[in-house]
């Protein structure tokens, strides 16, 4: 594979702000603050080369290609198939024709289990993940087992996040037909041998996939080096466009295994009586691809190429290690994921003072750090942790020592606010081990609903920009008395949230026909939003509650400005929780309290 290394204006073969320069995101602004992108894992700004090819594409290369016979067409052909040969080249493809495009890893990996999976996989055979995998390698997998009657096990790892080969090869046996394992770990950055797994797996005759989202931006990839049957990854964090991926199988895998989808492109002839499939890569393309994609991803991997990855992974690993001693010396941060061989991630949580990973995200986007808080669509390694979420920061070659300090430094301020917050409210109201749940059921706060709403809009109308309407609301969460440990034990989490939240509802203490209710949750800003809505629904009459149209309140109050979507499918979840306890006490008779 090409590594030519771009040459710098002081001979350094690696100059990062040469490279920053490529990329017009980063000399952004985000909250009035300079963009610290660190959220590479989960996608790659894009550079110049690859926006430009984009515009390039569709000024002048744009038609629907391989059926027309006019000269646009053919040109837009070129394009696509060019782009072919450049993948094949970057991961040291044998044939152009193993490379099949896709929408990207999610989609390949999905190929395969559906495709291999019906040609080869049988009841009582059994599929091998790795517990460190994304949920795109573990559920197609488990949807597979479940048509075919086959068995999905899993290689366990230790607290480190490492894999355990000694158990994986006790796994193996002649039943196993496919393993699929990560290269590079996207929650915790471990690096999988996946030349000892493929070499355990083949001894036992099983076939391997490889997922490689996170590795082919940092490492050189060589798939005939690899020896794995199928390797796959998506071009937007290999600082391509998003819509395109790639899978790549062996040819002869791949000739055997029938089509995914069916569809115009993917057929040789077509009749009532029998549809003829076209050869590869064809077979698998079915309908218009992604053209403007693949040419941005050949961009990109000629970009990628250019700077070189025998240069952009000492750098990243210099980063990686930096980050790991500078985030290490944050006071009451732990490191999750210490594997011996890690790419560019730090995952880390905060337990003293215990702070909720949304909350972290949120205060770090607030001075312009862009990191990823949650599970990272990776649960099981969650739970084999005993955590619920992590704050990951994901390196990509762009980054900088500046960076990771500026990231440490404002998350010595997090810790430090949060510590003397926790100091100065603690002895005030009730107590996070308050003894009964009692005296923290919220009374109404006005006459109805509507009325607590009105008091609501008109404080908020007093705040103008987003910032102080956020602020605004975590306010009021940290007036909520703490009950989340007594409410956890007690009742399920609310679905739907990316932080804990927990709400019991009742019929309020000594009325017929309302509702109280508890709530509790493990960030601050869900914190406001259950302030909020305890002034609305707590105390208040059934009726209303369910009549009440707190949709309406949040246009009216502008809450879309300063609450994300995913957020707002968390509240979705509570108001939902909150309606139901009413509607079922709508339907019960009245009490005799
Ligand atoms: N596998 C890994 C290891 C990933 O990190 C990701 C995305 O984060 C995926 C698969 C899914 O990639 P995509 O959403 O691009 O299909």
């Amino acid at each position: 594979m090409a590594s030519e290394t771009r040459p710098s204006s002081n001979g350094d073969p690696f100059d990062v702000s040469r490279i920053r320069a490529d990329f017009p995101i980063l000399h952004t602004r985000s909250h009035g603050k300079h963009l610290v992108y660190l959220d590479n894992g989960a996608t790659t700004q894009k550079p110049r080369a690859v926006i430009e090819r984009l515009i390039r594409y569709y000024e002048t290369e744009n038609a629907n290609i391989h059926r027309g016979v006019y000269e646009l067409s053919q040109r837009a052909t070129d394009v696509y198939e060019e782009a072919r040969r450049i993948v094949a080249r970057f991961i040291n493809a044998a044939e152009d024709k193993e490379v099949i495009f896709t929408r990207g890893t999610t989609e390949a990996i999905n190929l395969v289990a559906a495709s291999f999976g019906r040609k080869f996989i049988r009841e009582g055979d059994e599929i091998i993940v790795s517990a460190l995998e994304h949920h795109s390698d573990i559920v197609p997998w488990q949807m597979v087992a479940e048509a075919c009657g086959a068995r999905v096990r899993v290689i366990p790892m230790n607290d480190a996040g490492e894999l355990q080969l000694d158990e994986y090869a006790k796994l193996l046996n002649s039943r196993t037909r496919l393993v699929a394992v990560n290269h590079v770990s996207n929650a915790l950055g471990t690096i999988n041998d996946v030349r000892r797994i493929t070499e355990l797996a083949h001894a036992a005759g099983a076939k391997v996939l490889v997922d490689g989202a996170q590795w082919v931006a940092h490492r050189p990839t060589d798939v005939q080096a690899l020896g794995c049957d199928f390797y796959c990854f998506s071009g937007h964090k290999l600082y391509g466009p998003t819509g395109i991926g790639v899978l790549w199988g062996r040819r002869e895998l791949l000739e055997k295994m029938p089509p995914y989808q069916g569809g115009g492109d993917m057929i040789e002839s077509v009749s009532f009586d029998k549809t003829v499939y076209a050869g590869l890569p064809n077979k698998f393309e079915a309908g218009t691809p992604d053209i403007s994609g693949a040419a941005g991803l050949g961009a990109a991997i000629e970009y990628v190429e250019s700077i070189g990855l025998s240069n952009i992974a000492p750098h990243e690993d210099a980063l990686l290690k930096h980050a790991t001693e500078k985030l290490g010396e944050v006071p009451g941060l732990r490191i999750i994921g210490t594997a011996a061989h890690k790419a560019g991630v730090v995952s880390f949580v905060i337990k003293d003072p215990p702070m909720a990973s949304l909350d972290i995200g949120t205060r770090l986007d607030a001075e312009g750090i862009a990191v990823r808080t949650g599970h990272h669509c990776c649960q099981p390694i969650m739970d084999r942790l005993g955590i619920s979420s992590t704050t990951r920061a994901s390196f990509a070659m762009y980054n900088t020592v500046e960076e990771i300090n500026t990231l440490a430094n404002a998350l010595r301020r997090i810790v430090a606010d949060e510590a003397a917050r926790r100091k100065q409210s603690a002895p005030a109201g009730a107590s996070a081990h308050a003894p009964a749940a009692e005296i923290l059921y919220a009374p109404a706060a006005a006459s109805s609903p509507q009325a607590a709403a009105d008091e609501l809009a008109d404080d908020f109308d007093l705040f103008e920009d987003r910032e102080s309407k956020s602020e605004y609301v975590i306010d009021l969460g940290n007036k909520l008395p703490h009950t989340f440990d007594m409410l956890k034990a007690i009742t399920t989490r609310v679905p739907g949230c990316m932080s804990e939240v927990y709400i019991v509802t009742r019929r309020a203490h000594g009325t017929s026909d309302r509702i109280e209710f508890v709530a509790d949750a493990n960030a601050d800003i869900v914190r406001g939003l259950i302030a909020i809505l305890q002034r609305i629904y707590s105390g208040q009459r059934v009726e209303e509650v369910l009549a009440f149209d707190i949709e309406g309140f949040f246009r009216r109050i502008g809450l879309d400005q300063f609450i994300t979507n995913q957020r707002r499918t968390g509240l979705a979840g509570m108001i939902e929780r909150i309606r139901h306890g009413a509607a079922a006490l709508a339907g019960q008779p009245a009490a005799t309290a």
